[in-house]
């Protein structure tokens, strides 16, 4: 981490244009590593190395940009990753740097309400501005909208998610240093220069190459120069880099990390998901939720014993509405409980009479119709029947058979235990049977 850098007072302010008559005088029309700084309004510039500068950054989060890559479905930053908006996850590593004072994010003027929302909580002011015509436009909105104090500028692409505060904090200090800086990283692939006719015309040296990213960052003056200039002369530049290239200006490479995919296309969010360690896709909320099931029923003589879907042998059945197919009931509950839809008792009661004697596998494919419904998909179940006789353990395996095939799982999702309870309590007795179920849904 950084030291957190003295604030200086809030310089007065002034009025853009006049910031471009000096920064004008001040850098002539070629940036430099040269540190000049406006010490006080219509005052000569004075080359000075140093601290006449107020030490933090303003950010601007870029996420104006359309989303046709993505299938147009709304702007990605404001995609689900993780639980939160993607732009969400940037906000909040910027947010927890000490070198930015403030953040604005930049978006579609209808995408505004989503933003404020993404922003809610940071601890920094937040501002939120509409973006223009070119990316340049919208980064120059965003930098209006921040306070005019701050000596330095951040420019974050919100659709980068999985920066990291390293990153950030490597970038602030080389702007700090030399005026202007990118996060980039080590190519990893040889790159071609291509010709018109789409043969190779050249190949550059792999070890120069860098693959640029955001953040990026840059002395304000020196931003609001370049941005200015290329404005009047029509000039459009991809990134904010570019443009203080364009004027003439050294722009340093900071590390940074190959994690910090830009979502561009479906595969990217995916990608995403899998470095936070979220494998499955999800819309909302948590993506994994547990569920548990317990039912008990009592032995009977001149009863069917059916578990699992399975019609066990024995000179005894359970007792129920239905089949009493405990393992079933246990398995169904764990399902519903999951998915937060209540029990098995209240789907199919007890009372009603197109229940009884009803076959359980069949209530359990009418929950999974429920759970899928519900937006889940089901990862796996593991049960556990409590009975002291019969030997079950011959049929266990067709009892995963049949709940897998009930659930419209493969068998390698479920598994199916018997225990005794080594003659005590109801089941040692011979009194009844129990069962418990566990299972693991995953938001489809
Ligand atoms: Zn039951």
């Amino acid at each position: 981490m950084l030291a957190l850098p003295p604030v200086r007072g809030q310089p007065a302010r002034r009025q853009p244009e006049n910031v471009v008559l000096h920064v004008t005088q001040l850098y002539g029309g070629l940036l430099s590593r040269d540190r000049y700084y406006i010490l006080e309004e219509n005052t000569e510039p004075l080359a000075k190395e140093g601290s006449s500068v107020n030490e933090q950054f303003g950010a601007v989060v870029v996420a104006a940009g359309n989303s046709t890559r993505m299938g147009g479905a709304g702007s990605k930053v404001f995609a689900i990753l993780g639980g939160k908006p993607v732009l969400r996850w940037s906000l909040e590593v910027l947010d927890a740097c000490p070198l930015i004072g403030e953040i604005c994010v930049v978006c579609r003027e209808e995408d505004m309400d989503m933003a404020w929302k993404a922003a809610s909580g940071l601890t920094k002011p937040v501002q939120v501005a509409a973006g223009g015509p070119q990316r340049q436009d919208s980064v120059w909105n965003g930098v209006q909208a921040l306070d005019e104090g701050w000596g330095y500028l951040l420019v974050h692409d919100g659709a980068r998610p999985l920066v990291t505060t390293e990153a950030v904090e490597a970038v602030c200090r080389e702007a700090l240093r030399y005026g202007a800086a990118t996060a980039a990283v080590r190519s990893k692939d040889t790159c071609k220069l291509a010709a018109d006719d789409g043969f190779v015309a050249s190949t550059p040296p792999r070890e120069r190459l860098w693959a640029v990213q955001t953040p990026q960052a840059f002395e304000r003056e020196m931003y609001l120069y370049a941005l200015r200039r290329a404005q009047k002369e029509g000039q459009f530049c991809t990134d904010d880099c570019q443009l203080i290239e364009w004027a003439g200006g050294q722009v340093k490479l900071a590390e940074g990390s190959y994690r910090n995919l830009k979502l561009t296309t479906p595969e990217d969010v995916a990608a995403a998901q899998g470095l936070l360690g979220f494998g499955i896709g999800q819309k909302e909320g948590y993506p994994m939720r547990i569920g548990y099931g317990y039912d008990v029923h009592r032995l009977a003589t001149g009863r069917r014993l059916v578990l699992g879907g399975v019609e066990v042998p024995f000179q005894m059945g359970l007792l129920g509405h239905s089949d009493a197919d405990v393992l079933t009931h246990a398995v169904a509950d764990a399902l519903l409980g999951a998915a937060a839809l209540g029990d098995i008792g209240q789907h199919f009661p007890d009372t009603d009479p197109q229940f009884s004697g009803a076959n359980s596998l069949a209530l359990l494919r009418e929950v999974c119709r429920l759970v899928r419904e519900a937006g889940y998909s089901i990862g796996n179940i593991d049960c556990t029947l409590i009975a002291q006789k019969p030997k079950v353990s011959p049929y266990t395996g067709q009892m995963r058979e049949n709940l897998a095939a009930a659930c419209s799982v493969e068998v390698g999702q479920v598994n199916v235990k018997a225990t005794t309870e080594e003659g005590m309590g109801f089941t040692g007795a011979g009194e009844g049977m129990a069962a418990s179920a566990v299972c693991l849904l995953a938001k489809a």
